[in-house]
C-alpha cells in the first residue's frame, strides 16, 4: 500500500566520543525511506539544494523511493545540521542547524502522490507538515514526528496539527518539554488527550514506549553493543514501523505492536555505523532473523 513520507534531506556531520563524519547523507525523510524499503515502495517530498548529488538520489531510487517529490532549487544550499554524541551515545548536543533551502520550504505533493493512504509527516516544521496533509486525499494512517526546534518556535501550529493525525511519534525528553510532565506516562497521556489515537516516546537505547485508549506499554531497545552513531534512530524506528503498516495493509492494535518491533530492529541495525552505511549492507532477511531473537527474548511465557 502506498506510502509517502515528508521530511528533511540532508547533510549531516556527526561527532561521536571516538570518530567524526563531515557531510554525509543524512534528513529524517532519507533514514525513514530507507527504513522504510526494506518493506515497502516509499514516496518522498521534500527540497534540497543545487549542491545535491544525483547519486544520492539514485541510489534512493534503486530501494524503490520514487523522488518525483524532491524539489532541487537552483542557486539555493541543501539543509544541513550537526551533532555530537556524549560518551553515553544516547544524549546529544545539535552544534549546527542550516536550515537553508528547507528553512522556504513549500512542499508540493506530486498529482500521483496524493491518494497515497499511509502518510508519515517525518520531523520537520508542522506548518510544511499540515501543507502536505492538505495536500492528501483521505489517507488511512497519519503519523508525525516532531522535535524540540518545533516544540519551542511552532508550539500552536504542533498542536493544529496533533487534531489531525492519528500518531505521534516524538523522543522523551521532547514529550516532557512538550506537556511540562516529567513523568513520561503523565506526559504521553497528555498528548493522546490532545488528538492523536496512538503516541510513541522514543527512549533511545531503553526503547519506545506505546499510548493508545486501549494500550499502554513498553518494549525494550534490541540489546546491540555496537552503537557507532545513533543519528537517525528515531526516524529508521517509524520507517520500519510504517513500512511494516503498509505492506501489511493494516494498522489495528496488534499490527501496531507487530511494526513497532520491527522498527525498533530496523533502529537497532541503523546505529551500527554512520549515516545509512549499516542499513546499506542488511536486507530483510536480517531483520526477520533479528525479529526471531527479539520475540524469544520477549518471552516472558
Ligand atoms: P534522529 O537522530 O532520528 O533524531 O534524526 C536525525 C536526523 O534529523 C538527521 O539526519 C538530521 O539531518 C535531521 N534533523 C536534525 N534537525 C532537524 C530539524 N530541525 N528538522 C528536520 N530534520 C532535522
Amino acid at each position: 500500500m502506498s506510502l509517502l513520507v515528508v521530511g528533511s534531506v540532508a547533510f549531516d556531520s556527526v561527532q561521536t566520543p571516538t570518530a567524526t563524519r563531515e557531510n554525509v547523507i543524512g534528513g529524517s525523510a532519507v533514514y525513514f525511506s530507507y527504513a522504510a524499503s526494506y518493506f515497502n515502495p516509499v514516496r518522498l517530498v521534500g527540497v534540497v539544494g543545487e549542491d545535491w548529488p544525483e547519486e544520492h538520489t539514485s541510489m534512493l531510487q534503486q530501494r524503490q523511493v520514487d523522488m518525483a517529490g524532491l524539489q532541487i532549487v537552483p542557486g539555493s544550499e541543501t539543509f544541513r545540521w550537526s551533532g555530537k554524541y556524549l560518551p553515553n551515545m544516547n544524549d546529544r548536543e545539535t552544534l549546527e542547524v542550516h536550515l537553508n533551502v528547507f528553512g522556504d520550504f513549500d512542499p508540493i505533493v506530486p498529482e500521483d502522490f496524493k491518494n497515497s493512504p499511509y502518510v508519515f509527516l517525518a520531523n520537520g516544521s508542522p506548518v510544511v507538515q499540515m501543507k502536505v496533509l492538505e495536500q492528501v486525499d483521505n489517507p488511512q494512517l497519519v503519523v508525525a514526528d516532531t522535535m524540540d526546534l518545533w516544540i519551542r518556535e511552532f508550539h500552536d501550529e504542533l498542536l493544529e496539527l496533533l487534531e489531525k493525525v492519528d500518531g505521534l511519534v516524538l523522543n522523551d525528553s521532547e514529550a516532557k518539554l512538550f506537556t511540562g510532565e516529567e513523568n513520561l506516562i503523565k506526559a504521553g497521556h497528555k498528548i493522546l488527550s490532545m488528538g492523536p489515537r496512538f503516541v510513541i516516546v522514543k527512549k533511545g537505547e531503553h526503547g519506545a514506549m506505546f499510548f493508545s485508549e486501549e494500550q499502554t506499554y513498553v518494549l525494550p531497545a534490541y540489546p546491540t553493543s555496537e552503537v557507532v552513531d545513533p543519528t537517525g534512530a528515531g526516524d529508521s524506528f517509524a520507517g520500519g514501523m510504517m513500512g511494516y503498516l503498509a505492506e501489511k495493509e493494516a494498522h489495528d492494535i496488534e499490527s501496531l505492536r507487530e511494526a513497532l518491533a520491527y522498527g525498533t530492529l530496523v533502529a537497532s541495525y541503523n546505529v551500527e555505523d554512520f549515516s545509512l552505511d549499516r542499513m546499506q549492507q542488511i536486507e530483510r532477511k536480517e531483520l526477520d532473523e533479528r525479529f526471531a531473537t527479539y520475540k524469544k527474548m520477549l518471552n516472558l511465557g
